[in-house]
């Protein structure tokens, strides 16, 4: 219907209502005073960071396992990388490690971060506690990567009632078409500060003064959201209670079939509000990750292992990482993520349930 609307106006591209409309709406949905929509959650992280610590930051510490675009943003400001390794408990940065690793380092006289770019993997919050010693010590910035979070919170502690993506300085956002609410692709920046929102959105726009005619006054960026793609995503954004109603419904009925299995359920933090955005289990040897999905897929169901972790990627291979990474990479080799999609109706959930529990079964017995 908006993108009907969109396309009769005339204005698909970015002038046109739906861009302020989507930002406005989204604002409210997720608790923040300002939202600026991108072109991307990458185009919404690579902005941030540019915006974040001591503009560009020259140190940004990001968690290892998690999906590639969350590293290569602050690659493209020209920050040196620290990976961090992940916690057994969400999967999430190990931010206690973290905490630990720079107050010694500080202390030591070694290079700190000046931004922690923390990712909520899978949608599971990351515990942001051992954090706010950094920030309030050291001016650390602290920026979210809530691309796969839409929907997630925190419960209990300094954040309660909180959702991703409003804890630190900025927290992006990305629609892209297998996040939980897509505009074909795109993202959004959110923010307390109505100056960093006014600075993402000149630098989303090419760096245009307002009023004036083909005259810039920084190196900008075309980075902002389509009229027509935000005509989508506000459509969508509309949809969101139902669709996470419906993902916690199937994190729920695969949680009550699978729970016998010799296998490790999703995390859940009793401080946390998932969005389950994927659900994702871990087998319990590494060997049987990639049977197990061409096993799945002689069913024709499709399931995925989850990403390699940054440092096993060949861009990153030599950065330095924190904690070495053995929990990131076991996740790694025992993680494989079941279909998720909103749409799975009860039938379909116990047809993969069922064929994933014979499969397991099956390589259990045969070892
Ligand atoms: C999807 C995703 C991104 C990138 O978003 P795009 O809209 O695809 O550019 C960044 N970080 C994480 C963790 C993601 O899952």
């Amino acid at each position: 219907m908006y993108v009907r609307q969109c396309i009769e106006s005339g204005y698909v591209s970015s002038a046109g209502p739906f861009v302020g409309r989507f930002e406005d709406a989204f604002a409210q949905v997720v608790g923040a005073p300002h939202a600026v929509a991108c072109a991307s959650g990458t185009a919404a992280l690579h902005v941030a960071l540019q915006l974040s610590g001591e503009q560009p930051p020259r140190m940004v510490a990001v968690s290892t396992f998690t999906f590639i675009a969350s590293a290569n943003a602050a690659t493209y400001t020209g920050a040196q990388l620290l990976l961090v390794d992940s916690e057994p408990d969400t999967w999430n940065m190990n931010t206690q490690m973290l905490r630990d690793h720079t107050v010694r380092s500080a202390r030591m006289g070694k290079r700190i971060p000046d931004v922690i770019e923390v990712v909520h993997v899978l949608g599971h919050p990351a515990d942001m506690e051992p954090l706010w010693e950094l920030r309030d010590r050291f001016g650390i910035t602290i920026v979210e990567d809530a691309a796969e979070s839409l929907g997630a919170g925190w419960k209990s502690g300094t954040l309660a009632g909180q959702h991703t993506g409003t804890a630190g300085q900025m927290g992006c956002f990305s629609f892209n078409g297998n996040k939980i609410v897509t505009s074909g692709g795109g993202g959004m920046i959110v923010t307390a500060d109505a100056d960093l929102a006014a600075k993402a959105r000149h630098l989303t726009t090419q760096a245009k003064k307002p009023g004036e005619v083909y005259v810039h006054d920084a190196v900008g960026y075309n980075y902002r959201l389509t009229n027509l793609a935000a005509a989508l995503g506000l459509a969508q954004l509309e949809r969101l209670p139902q669709r996470l109603r419906s993902k916690r419904a199937i994190a729920a009925a695969y949680n009550a079939l699978l729970g016998d299995l010799p296998i490790t359920l999703p995390p859940r933090a009793p401080w946390a509000t998932p969005s389950h955005w994927l659900y994702t289990v871990l087998l319990r040897k590494r060997f049987e990750s990639d049977e197990l999905v061409a096993a799945m897929a002689a069913n024709g169901i499709q399931m995925r292992r989850v990403w390699a972790p940054l440092h096993r990627q060949p861009p990153y291979r030599k950065t330095e990482i924190l904690g070495g990474g053995e929990v990131a990479d076991d996740l790694y080799w025992r993680g494989v993520s079941l279909p998720s999609s909103a749409h799975l109706d009860a039938a379909q959930q116990n047809e993969v349930c069922e064929a994933f529990r014979q499969t397991v079964l099956a390589s259990t017995r045969r070892r």
